[in-house]
């Protein structure tokens, strides 16, 4: 009954990247502080705040009662909590109820992280933390300012090589398609450069989506923005994996926006591989998906058909 009692208060984040589906989920924060990206409705009801220490610690020991002491991976949301002076205090209380974890990851906006810079991230790094989740979404400036995300592909770099000289890893997420049909040659170009300047632990891939209800719905409804087809998709990863210059990072597209369907057979799920070793044949892979969906005479689905009708209902 207890236990039942402190699980009923337990207030885990509504988001998490899908890696962390297995880890202990903390909600540090609530809601976003930037919150007016075009394409984003995930906070968009919630105004951000940091929720009070005594909740966390309710939290922490809550969690500790459904997940286990023994649990290797924490995430905690959501989306910058890195702007909580408290963070380091927080995390020690997290160590002392999960003493063998492994790997504690948190969003985190670039801006943000160039803010507190590494002498700062280093404070919260050695409290625990070990890897941060930044939205790159693109390294064009037009296009981020098109989805007005609130920053530079200048700012994306410098707060991203300050979290690795502070020694936590960088995860980077790419929003293919963030360009339209009008830029979405730049957006590639400037995101491979950009993320090769940044040469991240992690690239993950994403497939814009239009939400209803948000801005970018309006701008497609007014049409100040189309949206790229499955494969000029394709064409801007092709651009983008290509013009990859890492030294050891981890590509993945571990998200169902990537997919892509053939009169509903499953036929692109994304690239994933190791970088720079991979390249080659991730390249390859991209080319013969374009060829077979150039000549096919079915239909091609991708995220935003799928969502239009009511195949998915949520990302
Ligand atoms: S994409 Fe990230 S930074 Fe932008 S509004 Fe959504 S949560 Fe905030």
């Amino acid at each position: 009954m207890m236990v039942l009692m402190i699980m009923s208060d337990y207030e885990p984040p509504p988001y998490r990247p899908p890696n962390e589906a297995g880890s202990v989920l903390l909600r540090v924060s609530r809601g976003c502080p930037w919150n007016r990206c075009a394409f984003c409705d995930m906070y968009k009801r919630i105004r951000f705040e940091k929720r009070p220490l005594g909740e966390l610690e309710r939290d922490i020991k809550a969690a500790r009662e459904i997940y286990g002491s023994s649990a290797r991976e924490l995430f905690i949301g959501d989306s910058n909590s890195l702007s909580v002076k408290e963070l380091p205090e927080v995390l020690k209380i997290v160590y002392s109820e999960f003493p063998k974890l492994e790997r504690v990851t948190s969003y985190a906006r670039a801006s943000t992280l160039k803010r507190l810079g590494a002498d700062r991230l280093k404070v919260i790094k050695e409290a625990g933390l070990t890897r941060v989740h930044v939205g790159l979404e693109s390294g064009d400036a037009k296009t981020l300012e098109l989805m007005n995300k609130g920053t530079t592909p200048e700012v994306m770099i410098e707060g991203a090589h300050e979290a690795k000289m502070a020694g936590l890893e960088v995860s980077e997420y790419v929003l293919l398609g963030a360009g339209g049909m009008a830029r979405w040659k730049e957006h590639a170009v400037e995101t491979a450069r950009v993320l090769s300047a940044i040469d991240p632990d992690f690239i993950r891939m994403r497939t814009l989506t239009i939400q209803q209800g948000t801005p970018l719905s309006e701008m497609v409804k007014s049409k100040q923005f189309e949206p790229v087809t499955p494969l000029v998709r394709l064409e801007e990863t092709l651009v983008i994996v290509s013009g990859l210059e890492v030294t050891d990072t981890e590509l993945a597209s571990d998200h169902i926006t990537n997919y892509l369907y053939v009169d509903g057979r499953l036929v692109y799920d994304g690239v994933a591989g190791h970088l720079p070793e991979a390249k080659n044949d991730l390249v390859k892979h991209i080319s013969k998906t374009l060829e077979f969906l150039k000549n096919t005479d079915g239909e091609i689905w991708d995220s935003n058909y799928m969502l239009e009708r009511g195949y998915i209902v949520g990302l």
